[in-house]
């Protein structure tokens, strides 16, 4: 997987950081969370085309994080894309989501497929699977857990060493292991694992008893950090989190790796950031706009 700061300011952009925005490149497609405002022109400035979206996860509807999806929407149009624009968002939201897609005037020249979601099983098939956890915030929001599966790669030479029909080969990759000529074949013997990651997304949300499930040995967990512990009681008042709360919480359901985002525009400089969480989880990297993140 790549992740792709688009944004990581919260509700007030500032001169370095556009609301936000999140590109991430699976195994399988390419998907954008809570596309904030300015969001097709941080797309431009990280040389990375709007058409690649496939799919679009919206976490809840406060305005840094759906503004952008008029503009996307259109421009997805606009580019007549090949492929449906498929479009996740907390069921709760639907007369946002409506608004939004009705925000100003536009003919739509491809389909836009709306999944309002509950917490729960959102899709899931031999590739990949794709939950969504109801996080806690002032307003309905979802946190979303993408989790790529295990994938096999059978190696040619292999496969031809061993002599199999086409037949086998597939059961081989199904049950794992067949019988040829009284000799047992594993699949491990003929092809390469590809274990797939797991991402974890989480913004916005204060401490909850959903996060562990949503987070647990995620490869990445990109988290909200929109205040230091100094202004733990603004982010409790506006349930939000602490950059030393997502640390621990990283710490202790085996992350392998915390994204923090979604700062304060009080934070000017947020080298403070890096201090404060590394002393609670060391593979904390501090998100900045147009960071490109190896999962
Ligand atoms: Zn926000
Ligand atoms: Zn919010």
């Amino acid at each position: 997987m790549k992740l792709t700061i688009l944004g990581s300011a919260s509700h007030i952009p500032t001169r370095h950081r556009n609301q936000n925005g999140y590109f991430l490149e699976t195994r399988e497609e390419t998907l954008l969370f809570d596309p904030g405002e300015g969001i097709q022109r941080q797309f431009t400035l990280a040389g990375i085309s709007p058409g690649r979206v496939e799919r679009i996860f919206i976490s809840h509807f406060h305005g840094d994080h759906c503004l952008g999806l008029p503009g996307m929407m259109q421009r997805l149009s606009l580019m007549e894309v090949p492929h449906p624009l498929k479009i996740y968002f907390p069921e709760e939201g639907l007369e946002y989501m409506q608004a939004l897609s009705k925000a100003s005037k536009f003919t739509a020249r491809i389909e836009f497929e709306f999944h309002p979601l509950k917490a729960g099983l959102c899709e899931e098939n031999a590739k990949w699977r794709i939950e969504a956890h109801e996080l806690l915030h002032s307003t309905p929001v979802l946190g979303y857990r993408i989790i790529e599966k295990t994938r096999w790669h059978f190696i040619p030479q292999r496969l031809r060493e061993a002599g199999l029909e086409v037949a086998e080969i597939a059961l081989l990759e199904k049950s794992g292991r067949i019988l040829k000529k009284g000799k047992t074949i594993l699949r491990e013997d003929l092809s390469c694992r590809d274990n797939g990651k797991i991402f974890a997304y989480a913004l916005d949300t204060a401490p909850c008893s959903a996060i562990p499930e949503l987070i647990r040995e995620a490869d990445c967990l990109l988290m909200e950090g929109t205040y230091l512990r100094s202004e733990q009681a603004l982010a409790d008042a506006f349930l939000h989190m602490t950059a030393e709360q997502a640390g621990e919480y990283a710490r202790d359901h085996g992350v392998k790796k915390l994204v923090l985002t979604h700062y304060s525009e009080r934070y000017k400089d947020i080298a403070a950031y890096k201090k404060a969480v590394v002393k609670v989880f060391e593979n904390t990297h501090i998100a900045k706009d147009f960071d490109i993140i190896e999962i």
